[in-house]
């Protein structure tokens, strides 16, 4: 067998598309135009071309992008001052701090004093805890598109066993929780899991977000099933360059699967795709109005 390929730069494309529409009415029909803004702290140049196309792919959704460099030797208190008067702004309506911050600076104290109600990147308590419990929340971006992907391929999840091999804040556990949103039954798994090629194996749906690059093996993919990677892995490549693989041996994976996402070319444009979303459903959410369907 070998897979559909789920192509998640056409699908990133496809949601950019429908927000920009929404954009396009939120403003035309009730004069909003949904404003985020990205604090980046130093100059780490990773985070540098994030942030330019997070800024790029704001612009060319009709939205407004604020952007805050601020250099590394910021101290909390000024960084705080910061977020407390974007906070306050109405003119932004989504918040996002560009992680890693310096080692000076206290993170968690940080993500915590952005207003939950401008929190596009889903990472406050508050909005945890509302995903944990099934309320409206703004839930985090990769999580977010990794179920955009899954119901490209399958509309309903309901029923169907999902694995999730990663249990970190920003992916494995939302990941877990929107599945089981989605009537799903849910397998979390982590480097303590006992037998991890044979719980992976048990999965309609598998997810990989361990950092390990293709740690997960052909022969763990149940045929047929769906493996959606949201590995990140930069290894040595030929002629002295370096390449990104994700977490899934995907070529051997994809000899078994019914559908696979590419790394790169998969998850990763989901993630932006789906803070326009989460800047959108702010926007909304801010003025009392209803969210778009995406
Ligand atoms: P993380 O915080 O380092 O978490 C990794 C998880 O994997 C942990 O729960 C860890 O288990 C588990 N793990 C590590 N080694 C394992 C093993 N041998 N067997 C089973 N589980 C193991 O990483 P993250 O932030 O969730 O990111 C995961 C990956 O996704 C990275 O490659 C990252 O670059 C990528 N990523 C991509 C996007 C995107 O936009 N595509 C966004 C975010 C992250 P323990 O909890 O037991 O330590």
């Amino acid at each position: 067998m070998s897979a559909t390929i789920i192509d998640g730069k056409a699908i990133a494309q496809e949601v950019r598309a429908k927000i920009a529409t929404a954009a396009a009415a939120l403003s035309k029909e009730h004069g909003i135009v949904p404003g985020l803004a990205v604090v980046l702290v130093g100059s780490d140049p990773a985070s540098e071309v994030y942030v330019r196309s997070k800024s790029k792919a704001v612009i060319e959704a009709g939205m407004r992008s604020f952007d805050h460099k601020l250099s590394a030797d910021t101290s909390q208190a000024d960084l705080l001052a910061l977020i407390a008067q974007l906070n306050a702004d109405e003119t932004v309506h989504g918040i996002l701090v560009q992680l890693p911050l310096p080692s000076h600076i206290d993170s968690t104290l940080v993500l915590n004093s952005v207003d939950p109600g401008k929190d596009v990147d889903g990472f406050h308590p508050l909005n945890a805890g509302r995903l944990a419990t099934g309320l409206p929340a703004l839930v985090p971006c990769t999580p977010l598109g990794c179920i955009i992907l899954a119901k490209s391929v399958h509309p309903s999840l309901a029923g169907m066993d999902a694995v999730v091999v990663g249990r970190s804040n920003i992916v494995g556990k939302p990941l877990a929780a929107l599945l089981i949103g989605e009537s799903a039954t849910v397998t979390v798994a982590h480097s303590k899991t006992q037998d991890l090629p044979a719980v992976c194996r048990r999965a309609d749906l598998l997810f990989a977000a361990v950092g390990r690059a293709e740690m997960i093996k052909g022969d763990w993919v149940r045929p047929g099933a769906t493996v959606i990677d949201v590995g990140i892995n930069r290894i040595p490549g030929t002629g002295g360059k370096s390449r990104i693989v994700g977490d899934v041996a995907y070529a051997e994976a994809a000899e078994r699967a019914g559908a696979i996402t590419p790394v790169p070319g998969g998850v990763g444009p989901m993630t932006i795709a789906c803070l326009l979303v989460n800047t959108v459903r702010a926007a909304c959410a801010a003025h009392g109005l209803p969210a778009p369907r995406v």
